[in-house]
């Protein structure tokens, strides 16, 4: 069991019967980017990227695990859960990609093994992870300047700053802005050959090429590249053959005017375990850092992110978040995922009491605006049905006819208020709305939503109804 394959294969097959039993958000949410690390004597030790999905799946899916565990190898007795946050870098070949899952030609495909993210043939962007966009990035003050070098570089690589260094703490977004800079130069030129990678992962592929003696294919490989993007270089402190060979790539690189980005924990003069010239190579070009976004970035990237996810979540409650998160954006993202699964699975919508249990769960005691959670907070107990019901007695209309197809306006403004009014006031997704309405769908919902909205502004007569609703509903 330990070569990667046989654990690989083995963790296949168990989550293709976990996929039928677990919800599917919650199976792309919690299984994404896990992996087995070791299999001893019926002990199963499971990676899990963070501290979320360990804590789920020992404490929510646990079971369900267990039984997919024993129709596949009967032999296993018990599953551990550790936590590797190696598993949450894109690139890491023992993660699994669970929407690989989903496809049944996909799942006759052999999952990735160590050779398919190998620089060999098609050397190839496939490390790049399309979800990091430089528009999806949110800019904030710290990381303006980044974000501009960023985009400059991703229109013309290899013309402005290069190298393009960019450090800072961990969980500030520095894989996402290089990973990003990676797509957006892609998306300019599909032609390019673009290849990111950790710094460890270089480190492996010169210690294998040194090993096979063929460090010239390596070189050869290299020369083919537009654009050379390195996560982490701190990493390669006090690895002196590695450091030799990159200098060389480097030069080689550099020469020809490719493009080369560098991020690191710290600035290059700090980067005391690296070889002077290689740090002074780091200085010829573009220096940006990025730093802890301010409390009003904090707020913008949760909204964009409950974007993304499809879900709205009361702004109050978004704001107590970024109160209270202090370190990394990637916290600030966990605390966010975690809120939107936990509602998801208790068909409620996330409340400032319930965010503050899992930020308590992060280490975090004394938290910002939680001992006075406002009246608004409190009531949100409130279920789809009952704001349905609600709105049907306003307008005095039959329930079913808010949830049927009728196009009538007196039925159809009204059940747009009620759309409104779970995605406003319970923070539902427009899914979620769409199927609490008879099954529509959810772009449907997201034009009624945006229809209240404006109406609103204008109207008001409507803006009296709904005010009136959510007295009814203690807001
Ligand atoms: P780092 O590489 O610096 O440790 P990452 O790039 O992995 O950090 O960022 C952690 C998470 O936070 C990622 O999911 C990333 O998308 C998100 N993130 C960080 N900064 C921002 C930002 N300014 N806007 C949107 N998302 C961000
Ligand atoms: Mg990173």
């Amino acid at each position: 069991m330990d070569a990667v394959l046989p654990a690989h294969d083995l963790w296949l097959r168990i989550l293709e019967k976990v996929e039928n039993e677990v919800k599917r958000p919650h199976f792309l949410t919690w299984f994404q980017n896990t992996a087995i690390l070791s299999y001893h004597d019926g002990l199963l030790v499971v990676g899990v990227p963070n501290i979320f999905a360990k804590d789920w799946l020992e404490h929510k899916l646990g079971g369900q695990l267990m039984q997919a565990i024993q129709m596949v190898n009967p032999e296993v007795k018990e599953v551990m859960f550790e936590v590797d946050p190696q598993l949450a870098l894109p690139e890491d070949n023992r993660a699994l990609d669970v929407n690989k899952l989903f496809s049944k030609e996909k799942k006759m495909r052999k999952m990735p093994g160590r050779q398919e993210v190998r620089l060999l043939e098609g050397i190839s962007s496939k490390c790049l992870n399309p979800k990091y966009t430089l528009q999806n990035f949110v800019v904030g003050g710290s990381s303006r300047l980044a974000h501009a070098a960023c985009a400059a570089v991703g229109q013309k690589p290899g013309a402005m700053y290069n190298p393009l260094f960019i450090y800072g703490g961990v969980g500030l977004g520095k894989t996402h802005l290089l990973q990003a800079t990676g797509n957006e130069i892609l998306a300019n030129d599909p032609d390019k050959v673009v290849v990111y990678m950790t710094s460890e992962r270089f480190t492996n592929e010169i210690v294998e090429a040194i090993g096979k003696r063929n460090s010239k294919e390596f070189k050869d490989r290299y020369r083919k590249v537009d654009v050379l993007i390195i996560d982490d270089i701190q990493f390669l402190a006090n690895k002196d053959r590695t450091q030799e060979e990159f200098f060389h790539t480097f030069n080689e690189l550099y020469d020809n005017n490719k493009q080369i980005i560098i991020s690191s924990d710290r600035t290059p003069k700090e980067l005391d375990q690296l070889e002077d010239r290689l740090v002074s190579r780091f200085e010829m070009g573009m220096i940006v850092d990025v730093q802890f976004p301010d409390y009003e970035t904090r707020l913008a990237i949760l909204h964009s992110k409950a974007r993304e996810h499809e879900v709205l979540i009361h702004p109050e409650v978004l704001e107590f978040i970024a109160m209270n998160v202090h370190d990394s954006v990637r916290e600030l993202e966990g605390v966010l995922i975690q809120a939107i699964a936990q509602g998801q699975l208790e068909h409620s919508t996330p409340t400032v009491r319930s965010v503050a249990k899992i930020i308590k769960k992060l280490g975090r005691t004394h938290l910002e605006g939680f001992d006075e959670p406002s009246e608004a907070s409190q009531n949100r107990s409130f279920h789809p049905e009952d704001v349905i019901e609600l709105v049907a007695q306003h307008f005095r209309l039959p329930q079913e006819e808010l949830m049927s197809d009728s196009r009538k306006g007196h039925i159809l403004l009204p059940r747009q208020v009620a759309m409104y009014l779970v995605r406003h006031e319970l923070g539902a997704s427009f899914e979620q709305i769409g199927a609490c309405f008879g099954g529509k769908n959810h772009t449907t919902v997201i034009h009624a939503c945006e229809k209240v909205e404006k109406q609103l502004r204008r109207d008001k007569n409507l803006l009296r109804d709904v005010n009136s609703i959510k007295k009814e509903m203690g807001l």
